[in-house]
């Protein structure tokens, strides 16, 4: 992910980043950039879902982490809540993803993974996230 600075134009690096912010029930996202030549600096951010080349940035950085669920204790109530919250899919979607966490996991960026994983911890579900 390159761009030019909007003040002189010279190349920039942004910089992306992503957290779970579990008290809000929600991930924020941002893009910072600060140019070398000018110092200009420019912040980029939002909640929810980052804009698609966002999202690729933060995937090559960070890769993907891997959540599994404990089928016991994972009810479809539960899951299905939860995932409709993190990710805002369609009931049919977030019954799919159900099937995936008690299965094979469901993968995902690091930051909407903590936090689906803090949702379903606090609706009683054994969670397990690993890389
Ligand atoms: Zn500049």
């Amino acid at each position: 992910m390159t761009d030019a600075c909007a003040t002189c134009g010279a190349p920039v690096r942004p910089v992306v980043s992503e957290r779970a912010e579990p008290r809000l029930n929600r991930t924020a996202w941002a893009v910072e950039t600060r140019c070398g030549a000018c110092g200009a600096a420019e912040v980029v951010d939002g909640w929810g879902e980052p804009p698609e080349d966002v999202r690729a940035a933060l995937v090559a950085r960070d890769g993907l982490t891997r959540l599994t669920v404990d089928p016991a204790t994972a009810t479809k109530l539960r899951t299905v809540q939860a995932l409709r919250h993190v990710a805002a899919t369609s009931i049919p979607e977030a019954l799919a993803r159900h099937e995936e966490l008690i299965t094979t996991g469901l993968t995902g960026r690091p930051a909407p993974m903590e936090l689906l994983a803090d949702l379903l911890r606090d609706a009683g579900v054994a969670v397990v996230v690993r890389p």
